[in-house]
Parts: structure tokens; C-alpha cells; sequence
């Protein structure tokens, strides 16, 4: 048990470290710096449907890797897996996931187009109205610092319904509904019943 927690504990140190890079790599660019300081301790900013994404992900089993983008989502899943508690601001607009992703403009827009739409759209108006539609569902302000945990026992009480809101074109509402659900209950956020 000692061994696990202090595997778990060298994990969540090296981490903390790759996110502490963040704001390196992130100097010269005219966007915020995704992880923010509030007094000594940071905040990592996140899309509210790209939490729901990982957990999902989770739910389903998925493996995160590092994808052709180069977008963080990889890092951040493993982030916020294993620390529920992490300190967290619900953004509209580019989050942690987005730091190295190649559709990420130097002013903070993402010029990637969905193109599986008919017509195609583009993912910052897409993931904006979303996660708009999403925090209202939810009934949280924009800008909001909370924690993981508390943001996903807030998704909770909405689970079933909220797959009407979250479920990505293409993507099947149950199948969505099933892997958010896993998620929550991998988590411990909801009882297996
Ligand atoms: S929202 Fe755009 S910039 Fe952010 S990870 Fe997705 S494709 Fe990349």
C-alpha cells in the first residue's frame, strides 16, 4: 500500500513539474498562461467539455497518448486522474489540453475546422457554444475556480441528461452516456448502483 501511494505520489510530482513548463513554453505567445497562480498555489484552466472528454475517455478505458496535434490532453488526463482535488478554473476559450497543439494561434484561437459537419464549422465556435450551452446546463459561472471533485459531483446530479449537451457529432448519445457514467463511478464520484 506505502509503495502505491508513493508511486502515486513521485507520478503526481513528475507532473506538477512537465505543468510547471507551462508557462515557459507558453512566454512568448499572447495567450494566458493556462495553469494561473492564486496566491502560491496554481490553477489549471480547462474547457468544461474537455474534462468531460477525459472522464469519459476514462469510462471507455482509454489510453491517453500523446497525439498527432501535440495538444496536452494526454497530460492533463493523467493530471486530473489522479488528483481529483486539482485547482481548477471552467474557461471558454484555449485551456491546458490546447498548450502544444498545432492549431493553436498565438492569440488564443484554435483554426481547426470540424469538418465532419455538413457544412464544417469551426472548433472554437463549436467547443465556445458548447461549453457555453454546457455551464449553463450546469448552472456554473464562466471563469469559475473550483476543483475537479467538486466540478464532477455538479455533473453527477445531471447524469442522465447531460449526454443531450455533451455528446460530439458522430458520437453515440448512449455510448456517451455510458462512458461519463463509468467515469464518474472509476472516480468514486458515484456509487456503482
Ligand atoms: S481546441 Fe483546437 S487548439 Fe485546443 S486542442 Fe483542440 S484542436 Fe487543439
Amino acid at each position: 500500500m506505502n509503495q502505491i501511494r508513493r508511486r502515486n505520489f513521485l507520478k503526481v510530482l513528475g507532473l506538477v513539474t512537465v505543468f510547471g513548463l507551462f508557462g515557459f513554453v507558453n512566454k512568448n505567445s499572447s495567450i494566458d498562461d493556462p495553469m494561473l497562480k492564486k496566491g502560491k498555489k496554481k490553477i489549471m484552466k480547462l474547457r468544461p467539455h474537455h474534462i468531460l472528454d477525459i472522464i469519459t475517455g476514462y469510462g471507455h478505458g482509454v489510453e491517453y497518448k500523446p497525439h498527432p496535434y501535440g495538444h496536452s490532453q494526454h497530460i492533463v488526463a493523467k493530471a486530473i486522474l489522479s488528483d481529483l482535488d486539482i485547482k481548477i478554473k471552467l474557461v471558454i476559450g484555449a485551456d491546458a489540453v490546447c498548450q502544444g497543439c498545432k492549431h493553436l494561434l498565438p492569440d488564443g484561437q484554435c483554426d481547426d475546422v470540424l469538418q465532419q459537419l455538413d457544412p464544417p464549422i469551426s472548433k472554437q465556435e463549436y467547443n465556445d457554444t458548447l461549453d457555453y450551452r454546457l455551464l449553463d446546463y450546469l448552472n456554473i459561472n464562466r471563469d469559475t475556480v473550483t476543483t475537479i471533485r467538486e466540478y464532477l459531483e455538479i455533473v453527477n446530479k445531471k447524469v442522465p441528461g447531460i449526454e443531450r449537451i455533451c455528446t460530439h457529432p458522430k458520437e453515440d448519445q448512449k455510448e456517451r452516456l455510458n462512458g461519463l457514467t463509468k467515469g464518474l463511478i472509476n472516480l468514486g464520484i458515484r456509487s456503482d448502483s
